[in-house]
């Protein structure tokens, strides 16, 4: 990083991204955590390297940006975080949509704590990097060879989680959608609509129907 690009990191940069995430801009770990997230994501070009310095080292400092395409990166994150450019893509917002609404609603049917149960699924699963502690941290952009995304796979996983302890509970499909008030995607519910079916198999004093089973925001899936 030449001097420029230092003075617009640290003068203009970093201080708008912590005043916008109300973050202490004297927190040097908290940069170096950001430098560590975007510089061994799935797909960067100097990935290995930067994970050995980090496994070497700790950290991974200003110092260490060299390349243009780091420090563009690095700094590209940095407006993302003070709010100038949106930092959720569609993708992504649809998927974490979907674990918020869909998934967790479910899982909690049959786990007490379903916020620790993904944790650790998050932290088993996935290689938990400085920076990615939460499902939001995971990138939701394709890996190489046309690998789902880090975020992708994780909603597979859970997917997965949630099939083996709904067979194990004795759930049908259904039962778990119309008992989690979740969207039932079974082909009788595509057929007559969710409501019908519910009312045909007797268990409509389960769930109220002003509840109408609908995802609980108002943005739709997909
Ligand atoms: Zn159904």
């Amino acid at each position: 990083m030449n001097k420029q690009q230092r003075i617009k990191m640290m003068a203009e940069l970093w201080p708008a991204a912590c005043a916008f995430q109300k973050w202490n801009r004297n927190d040097d770990a908290k940069r170096y955590d950001i430098f560590a997230r975007v510089l061994t994501a799935e797909g960067s070009a100097r990935r290995e390297h930067f994970l050995q310095l980090i496994e070497s080292r700790g950290h991974i400092s200003g110092n260490d940006l060299v390349h243009e395409d780091d420090i563009s990166a690095v700094f590209k994150e940095l407006k993302e975080l003070a709010g100038k450019i949106p930092l959720v893509d569609p993708k992504k917002k649809q998927l974490l949509w979907v674990v918020r609404n869909q998934l967790r609603p479910c899982l909690a049917l049959y786990v007490e704590q379903p916020d620790s149960y993904m944790t650790k699924i998050l932290k088993e699963r996935h290689k938990v990097f400085r920076g990615v502690s939460t499902i939001e941290d995971l990138s939701s952009q394709p890996r190489p060879d046309n690998k789902p995304s880090e975020l992708m796979m994780f909603v597979f996983t859970l997917n997965d989680r949630i099939d083996a302890l709904r067979s194990a509970y004795g759930d049908t499909g259904h039962m778990m959608c119309v008992r989690a008030r979740v969207k039932c995607k079974c082909a009788e519910c595509a057929k007559y609509g969710q409501r019908h079916l519910e009312v045909l198999a007797g268990s409509e004093s389960e769930v109220p129907l002003e509840a109408e089973l609908q995802p609980v925001t108002e943005e739709e899936p997909f």
